[in-house]
């Protein structure tokens, strides 16, 4: 049971969004963090403030805004540095998870990748971490591999060795958008290692959800987006070590990123700045150091126990309709997973539930939620899919339940 300690109560008051009623004046279920989290007022208050007091480009002006903006930007990239415990120098602002994994496979990918290189990837990446490395591998030649999960969605790893044999590169989700299957990390980047094969993360579900410490997981790059943890859209980081991102060549190239340049020839700046060509996002940038510190005062553990508890209790309560019918996919263990159930209701399609859902303003998402190539091993069409934060209660899942059996009593089931 989730402990009632008066946190939560505190933490729903802090997002305006979730005090306002649908149009069809039903509160507002939000189930659907996974896609993008809502955001607390001091996220909301600290765009404003940037472009209401101290709007300026950062980096080049003398004068006072300029110096602010600048101050207040490079201190949100120390805020996400603690947050996952990096050094500052190894975060680089993206635009999110998806730049950040084109970022690693093209600069880091197309100077290390090579015809007869193994790409190690999971079967259950989201195409942001699958489609590039499909493109590395055409450019390279270089051979796709896969770690296979079961018919629950838990990983399979007793052929991990043979797997990483011949392996530069291993690309794999923390935790899984659409099963929420958490990947043993601790198991996986060292035998990478020892294989000799470089690891990079896509925390876009676990940063978000899970204590992340990247000098303990050893990992070589992890990336994340500030939208699905209480940040604002178009933000995100790529942490790379130090080492790692010195000797890698720019992505992008033009302002802001360089050390010297002339008509003929250009020298590229020391990592962060060498991958953050133009303008970067400023006010989201800065508004993103504040849904951490948001984050860090609730507590990631708190996090992680308070999700853990609301699963336990969702996959219990939906297990009520199994009977009927309703296909729970994914691990049942909660401790497996972080915040994520996928589920079909008999033959009912993921979209027409999901939209009878909406009518009682409860929002899940339905579809492939961009994992095609699962959804066709599994061999579901679409799923519908809740997903749960920190402002999510156990009267949300009883919302949800509810609602599924009005959409069953529709259907005649
Ligand atoms: N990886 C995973 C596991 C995700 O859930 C998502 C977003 N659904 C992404 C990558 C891509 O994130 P973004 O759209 O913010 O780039």
């Amino acid at each position: 049971m989730i402990a009632v300690d008066g946190k939560i109560e505190q933490i729903i008051a802090d997002f305006p969004i979730l005090a306002r009623p649908t149009s069809r004046g039903k509160r507002l279920v939000y189930l659907d963090s996974a896609a993008t989290s809502q955001k607390p007022r001091a996220v909301i208050q600290a765009l404003v403030d940037y472009y209401e007091q101290y709007n300026a480009n950062i980096h080049r002006g003398v004068y006072e805004l300029a110096a602010r903006a600048t101050a207040e930007f490079e201190q949100a990239r120390v805020k996400l540095a603690r947050f996952i415990g990096a050094e500052t120098n190894e975060i680089v602002w993206v635009r999110n998870t998806t730049e950040a994994v084109n970022l690693v496979a093209y600069s880091w990918g197309n100077a290390n990748v090579r015809a007869g290189d193994a790409i190690l990837l999971t079967e259950l990446e989201h195409h942001s971490d699958l489609v590039p490395w499909q493109l590395l591998a055409q450019r390279t030649g270089a051979e796709l591999r896969f770690i296979p999960v079961d018919e629950r969605g838990r990983y399979v790893l007793d052929d991990l060795d043979a797997l990483l044999d011949g392996c530069k590169l291993v690309a794999c989700a923390h935790v899984s958008n659409t099963l929420g299957t958490i990947l043993p990390l601790d198991v996986v980047i060292p035998r990478a290692h020892a294989a000799g094969a470089v690891v990079l993360v896509d925390g876009a579900q676990g940063a978000p959800h899970l204590a992340v410490n990247v000098k303990a997981l050893d990992a070589d790059f992890y990336t994340f987006s500030g939208h699905k943890m209480l940040g604002p859209t178009g933000i995100g980081v790529l942490y790379g070590k130090h080492e790692l991102l010195a000797g890698m060549p720019p992505f992008f190239s033009g302002g802001d990123m360089i050390r010297k340049v002339g008509y003929a020839q250009t020298t590229f700046a020391d990592p962060p700045r060498r991958f953050e060509a133009g303008t970067s996002n400023i006010a989201d940038a800065i508004a993103y150091g504040v849904a951490v510190e948001y984050l860090q005062g609730v507590g990631m553990e708190w996090v992680r126990e308070h999700e853990r508890a609301l699963t336990a209790y969702a996959l219990q309560r939906l297990a009520e309709f199994e009977p009927r019918g309703l296909a729970i996919y994914g691990p049942r263990d909660p401790a497996a997973i972080s915040g994520v159930i996928s589920f079909n209701l008999a033959d009912v399609h993921a979209h027409d539930l999901a939209s009878i859902l909406d009518t009682e303003g409860i929002c899940v998402r339905a579809g492939h939620h961009c994992t095609m190539p699962l959804m066709e091993k599994m061999g579901w069409s679409a799923t519908a899919r809740a997903s749960f934060y920190i402002y999510n209660t156990e009267a949300d899942v009883d919302a949800l339940c509810a609602g599924i059996e009005k959409a069953a009593r529709l259907f005649g089931i």
